[in-house]
């Protein structure tokens, strides 16, 4: 299994870009899986979904792990991630924001964060739409947010076999990520990642120019 596991990871090396970053989503893993595939290539960046399986993780695996928080985070959660997370994804709400900037404050650091957009047909998504987050960086609380430094965004296509539908949606979020740019980081370097694409339409973001792609069951098998 554990063979396996190295196998995958580095077909799948082959397979994308070197400037394209690969989050090894290993939520609901063993930290058995994390350490072999850690440990026999030097993989560094692994994602997980729930803050307090992620701490336990963070406790008993190697500090120099890069840990990405993907998806919704709960408010009363964000303390159980804030002092050691290295990149969260799913800012999805103006009050996410607003809290993880206080978790930030309190640990002394400045937290990486991607705004979460709603791309997919599908209604149980998390995330913004545009014009929220024109709103939101425009406001004056934001600009007094001390503790938040924004690298880009991050979406989820909706789950379909329609290859033309993900890849409209996945160019949609460029394009956002494109006016956003244009318009509030014209001159911030750190506002450079567009983190989409999954086990299942990987290929189609990169072709779309995403920068980090999320892999869980393609590299640690079905769930
Ligand atoms: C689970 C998850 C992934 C990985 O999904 P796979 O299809 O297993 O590659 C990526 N992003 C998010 C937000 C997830 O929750």
């Amino acid at each position: 299994m554990g063979i396996s596991i190295v196998k995958n990871y580095l077909e799948l090396k082959e397979r994308i870009p070197p400037n394209v970053k690969l989050i090894a989503v290993s939520k609901f893993r063993p930290v058995e899986m994390i350490t072999d595939l850690y440990g026999n290539t030097g993989h560094l960046d692994f994602g997980e979904n729930r803050a307090q399986e992620l701490n336990l993780k963070y406790i008993q695996l190697p500090k120099d792990i890069r840990w990405h928080f993907l998806g919704h985070l709960q408010t009363n959660k964000i303390k159980f991630i804030s002092p050691f997370v290295h990149l969260i994804h799913g800012i999805d709400s103006f009050k996410v924001l607003e809290e993880v900037d206080k978790e930030a404050r309190k640990n002394n650091r400045i937290m990486d964060c991607l705004l979460q957009f709603h791309i997919a047909k599908e209604e149980s998504k998390f995330g913004f739409d545009y014009n929220e987050v024109v709103k939101l960086l425009s406001s004056a609380e934001f600009k007094a947010m001390g503790h938040i430094r924004i690298k880009g965004v991050m979406g989820m296509a909706t789950f379909t076999k329609d290859f033309t539908q993900v890849g409209r949606e996945f160019h949609g979020l460029k394009r956002i990520f494109d006016e956003l740019k244009a318009g509030f980081f014209t001159t911030d370097p750190d506002f450079s990642e567009l983190s989409m694409g999954m086990s299942g339409d990987y290929q189609i973001a990169i072709e779309e120019g995403s920068t980090m792609i999320r892999i869980g069951s393609s590299i640690f098998g079905e769930r």
